[in-house]
């Protein structure tokens, strides 16, 4: 290994890589009060996804860290339910949530800390005019895209978890593969809107490519993993 190798492999490893934290937003939460779309079990796993990201994002490996929001108006036909409209999750009619400058629409309390911020490098919204599943559909606020960000850091390996996994998770996830992005996600640290769509996500995903793996213990190696000679000394060139 020479000098060289070792400095550029400090400088990313050999999968530069984004974690995306997927929609962690009170209105997602089914501990946060008056949400609008509680996915069950979701406040249980704040903490954990909080931490994983922490963690994770200290990796050398590791050149972005984003977040996403569903961000909307408050009238968004034929995503939001209109009044006397009866919400069909199954048909992608919603109940009313994260409406742009609610509480709701914010990050997660527990999960936007200043812990978890420091880690933070971007940060993308997205359903402004339409339905938007996928954070490839969001953009920072100076109008970048999620790909265009990524790519400028040149990422290569995206670690997908969040809320909710069979619609905004998957969705992302697919995407990613579409982009060219080696994807993951972590399925520990999703929640599921209706369990009965679970397991053919999770096939669904893993047809098509994306790497599927359970616990937070294993995506840490992973991220780990790479780069790890920079890791002692916060990723700086070994001398
Ligand atoms: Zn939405």
């Amino acid at each position: 290994v020479t000098a060289g190798s070792r400095a550029a492999d400090a400088a990313g490893g050999p999968h530069p890589t984004a974690l995306l934290a997927v929609d962690v937003q009170g209105t997602f939460a089914d501990d946060f009060p008056g949400a609008g779309l509680p996915v069950p079990g979701a406040g249980a796993t704040v903490e954990r996804i909080r931490d994983f990201t922490v963690r994770a994002g200290r990796a050398p490996a590791v050149v972005k860290v984003v977040t996403s929001q569903d961000w909307h108006p408050e009238h968004l036909p034929g995503h939001i339910a209109e009044p006397g409209e009866v919400p069909t999750p199954a048909a992608r009619l919603f109940p009313r949530h994260g409406v742009a400058g609610t509480p709701e629409a914010e990050l997660h309390p527990r999960f936007a800390t200043p812990e978890l911020l420091s880690v933070v490098t971007d940060q993308v919204r997205k359903g402004q005019a339409a339905a938007a599943f996928s954070a490839f559909e969001g953009t920072d606020p100076s109008g970048r895209t999620l790909g265009a960000l990524l790519r400028s850091a040149r990422v290569a390996r995206l670690v997908v978890y969040g809320w909710e996994l069979a619609n905004c998770v998957a969705a992302t996830a697919l995407d990613g593969v579409a982009s060219g992005f080696e994807v993951v996600v972590v399925t520990d640290l999703c929640s599921v809107l209706d369990p009965r769509h679970e397991r053919e996500t999770v096939a669904g995903l893993a047809a098509r490519g994306v790497r599927v793996v359970r616990s937070e213990e294993e995506a840490l190696a992973l991220v780990w993993d790479d780069g790890a000679s920079g890791a002692s000394n916060g990723g700086a060139p070994a001398e």
